[in-house]
């Protein structure tokens, strides 16, 4: 159906009649997009049967990817991009009436996710099945994904994210898949054949029902699966938990609302950690139905458990899923009847572990009675593996109390789950280069002293497909244009743009196409918010979720300084810029939501100002989202990269925004350090502390806040404006806190220590902007060296160094 436009058209019209009894005429954006998803949903089907029966046919060892979040945002544009009919499509559609692009935004975004975590899952996906491997996802099909964010008078307002009420069309309930998850009992210890049994009774049961979504690779990629599992109630009554028959009818109400409660929704939460039992419920429900499922499909292979690491890798995103580890330890020891050493070193073998964070705040620690009373024979098995491992300990490191009691899984009542994932995987990576060293050196040093060859670096990537190809054709299109289609299917082949960098040919289609998504985007925002930016102006950009490490207030600080310079020299020339901002606060985190009112309180200033409105606008777009990053980045001309050195783990926006041409000024943090070796000083903005600083002052105690603000004029008169006087005021409660956190809690984020350094290096900005050949030089190497962050070589890496896979070759042709 899709192999030549007529039959499209045929098919497509056939179907809008038989499945919606409508024609053409009659049909809304909503059914065009019900009946194309449906459309390639059936055209898929075949080769992903064609991927599980090869699949199981060779034996192929499988890679499950566990992750509580996969923020894939949209599919309908990239499933038909990686089909290779996206172009057919529109055309098709175009001469039925219909714009593709208008059809694309029927599709509500897959919001299962907080951020950059959840995203580099989604891109993980889609670089697995296009590079042929047969890596899957395993999540949780949240009825409600991250809340959707509205900015009702400056302040954020969260709305629940309804994505599945219309339905969704990717999706395919496998209700014969379902498995049982259970909770709460008692352990039961009892004697078969001279071995230690342990039951679980009186527990509570949970239907986990499988969704999968076909993960579609591009090309000659092949089609896997992400399977997402709901929470469904046991529909056998006689076995749920209830001591007194006479009200089991509003006994099984209340167990039904507690059940559906566990894959309700995302918690939004990034870079902190909640100790709510709903989550521990959630990560458990996630690793139980995922590792019965796995073992289920390995079962039908016939072999040994022991040969389980050669079939199959689990690999979990954070410390979220850890949970797989006791559960497989459970299932191989008490339902497979495995020895416990046996099941352990099948499951060290199996697991392998991703950290995402340096925040001590974002560390999971469960409290001990929490995990006893809800997973009392998981509890058991995790304070089995903490005492085998000490005692390891204590022959190892004698005498070393401090030292064991840092590795110690349980300690002080708290299950550190962080040094469980450790100890029960065989592998563990950070995600850039600096973030690794650093769990080396600081975080896990006493892990890695330990196990040193456990650890290794996997900088994180993105989807070329999704970030370039889908979200900026024109510059796709160009870059081909330029040096042939080899980057489309090896991305480090855009480096072949070196050669064009000085080109002024390509110079000014670069120039052209940067300049039509800026008006693309300038219309949306005019459309969206009734503002009209200025094309001209410098798109400087600072899109991703609100977190005092990510320093916006250190940007909005700027932008205050901005107006007052040009307040009190009018008539000054300057570059004119427009200052874009987007992010989502935790709905808990007042200080970043204050943030948010003062962003919003100053764009209403600037932007009403006309002495100041033709050199500087603000705008605060609201509900950042994956669809919204694909409008934003192809327009940016300036990146924003600012978190305080030795805070941000990786980041993947700096790479989607290096990919699109934009400049980065940023600091030397997370994978901003890989770009600035391969762009050196001359390609990128840097400036700030560096983590050397930084931990200089940790160690001295030597920054004190209140001196920059008693040292710098314009330092105190820009926070001296957000309490009393000028333009911001009336605002004293409202910008207090921010306040107190620079000058009474001495800024933890050295917001006020990188001030000068940014405002001057954003001086440096406007001079090269002035020269449009040379910034459009240094965009050019920035996209030339942009392939270097592809999600295609980080999966290589994963697959070669951890799970040890080699790419599949499907038989069958589309
Ligand atoms: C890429 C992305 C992120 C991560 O951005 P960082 O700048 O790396 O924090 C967050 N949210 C969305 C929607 C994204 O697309």
């Amino acid at each position: 159906m899709f192999n030549n436009k007529e039959t499209f058209k045929q098919v497509f019209t056939e179907q809008l009649v038989s499945r919606l009894g409508k024609g053409l005429e009659e049909a809304a954006p909503e059914d065009v997009y019900k009946i194309l998803g449906g459309m390639i949903r059936e055209y898929v089907g075949r080769q992903w049967a064609a991927a599980n029966r090869t699949y199981r046919d060779t034996a192929q060892k499988q890679v499950y990817y566990f992750s509580l979040e996969f923020l894939i945002g949209r599919l309908m544009g990239n499933n038909l991009l990686n089909l290779g009919v996206l172009d057919m499509v529109r055309s098709g559609l175009l001469e039925l009436g219909w714009n593709l692009e208008e059809i694309e935004e029927q599709e509500p975004d897959a919001g299962l996710g907080n951020g950059g975590l959840g995203r580099l899952a989604a891109c993980f996906l889609d670089s697995l099945a296009s590079l042929s491997y047969a890596g899957h996802g395993c999540g949780i099909r949240y009825k409600y994904g991250l809340f959707e964010q509205k900015i009702i008078d400056g302040y954020q307002v969260e709305l629940p994210d309804n994505w599945l009420q219309r339905g969704n069309v990717w999706e395919e309930r496998r209700a014969d898949k379902a498995v049982e998850v259970r909770f709460w009992g008692h352990v039961e210890i009892g004697m078969q054949e001279e071995r230690t049994v342990f039951h679980t009774v009186d527990y509570e049961r949970v239907l986990a029902v499988p969704y999968d979504v076909p993960v579609i690779g591009y090309g000659e990629g092949q089609v896997n699966t992400l399977r997402l599992w709901s929470a469904e109630s046991a529909t056998d009554l006689s076995r749920i938990r209830t001591a007194n028959q006479h009200n089991s009818y509003y006994k099984f109400l209340e167990y039904n609302r507690s059940v559906e409660s566990i894959s309700e929704f995302l918690y939004p939460d990034d870079s902190a950690y909640e100790g709510k039992l709903l989550r521990l419920k959630q990560q458990y429900f996630l690793c139980s139905a995922g590792v019965q499922s796995i073992l289920r499909t390995f079962d039908k292979l016939g072999l040994m458990y022991r040969e389980l690491p050669e079939y199959v890798a689990i690999h979990i995103n954070d410390t979220h899923p850890t949970l797989v580890i006791p559960e497989l330890m459970r299932i191989l020891v008490d339902d497979k009847g495995l020895g416990w050493d046996e099941a352990w070193d099948i499951t060290s073998r199996t697991v392998s572990y991703t950290n995402h964070t340096l925040l001590s705040e974002a560390l999971e620690k469960w409290p001990a009675g929490m995990v006893r009373e809800l997973l009392p024979r998981v509890y058991r098995i995790i304070e089995e593996i903490n005492k085998r491992f000490c005692s390891m300990l204590l022959d190892r490191y004698p005498g070393d109390q401090e030292r064991i009691s840092q590795l110690a899984i349980v300690e002080s009542d708290q299950i550190r789950m962080a040094n469980l994932a450790i100890v029960g995987s065989y592998h563990v990576n950070g995600v850039a280069a600096l973030h690794t060293e650093l769990l080396k050196t600081q975080v896990m040093k006493p892990q890695y002293e330990l196990y040193p060859e456990r650890f290794s670096n996997k900088t994180n990537g993105i989807t070329h497909r999704r970030w370039l190809m889908h979200s900026n054709p024109g510059l796709s299109q160009l870059i081909s244009e330029g040096i042939g289609t080899s980057w489309i299917t090896d991305p480090v082949q855009l480096i072949q743009l070196q050669s064009l960098k000085t080109d002024s040919a390509f110079q000014q289609g670069i120039q052209r196409i940067k300049r039509s998504n800026k008006e693309r985007l300038a219309d949306y925002i005019a459309h969206k918010q009734g503002i009209q930016i200025n094309p001209d102006s410098i798109f400087d950009v600072h899109v991703k979720r609100l977190h005092g490490y990510k320093r916006q207030l250190l940007n909005i600080l700027r932008v205050i300084h901005a107006y007052n310079e040009i307040k009190d020299q009018p008539g000054a020339d300057r570059v004119p810029r427009t200052v874009i901002f987007g992010a989502k606060a935790a709905p808990g985190y007042y200080l970043a939501k204050s943030i948010i009112k003062l962003i919003n309180v100053v764009a209403d200033v600037v932007n009403h100002d006309s002495e100041v409105n033709d050199k500087l606008q603000v705008l605060f777009l609201e509900n950042y989202s994956v669809s919204l990053a694909e409008k934003i980045i192809p327009a940016a001309d300036v990146s924003e990269q600012i978190s305080t050195a030795g805070k941000e783990a990786s980041g993947t926006g700096n790479m989607k925004f290096m990919m699109n041409g934009a400049l980065t000024i940023g600091t030397l943090d997370g994978a901003n350090v890989e770009m600035f070796e391969l762009l050196g000083r001359d390609n990128m903005f840097l400036f700030g502390l560096e983590l050397a600083d930084v931990l200089e002052y940790y160690r001295t105690g030597a920054y004190v806040a209140r001196e920059r603000y008693a040292q710098d004029s314009r330092i105190a008169r820009v926070l001296d404006q957000l309490i009393s006087s000028g333009p911001f005021c009336c605002h004293e409660l409202e910008f207090g806190q921010i306040l107190q956190s620079l000058l009474d809690h001495n800024d933890e984020f050295f917001v006020l220590e990188d001030f000068s350094s940014y405002v001057a290096t954003q001086a440096d900005i406007d001079d090269v902007y002035l020269n449009a050949r040379a910034w459009t030089e240094k965009s050019i190497i920035n996209i030339a060296h942009s392939g270097h962050f592809s999600s295609d070589n980080t999966i290589h890496r994963y697959a070669s160094d951890i799970w040890d896979i080699a790419s599949v070759k499907v038989s069958m042709n589309r």
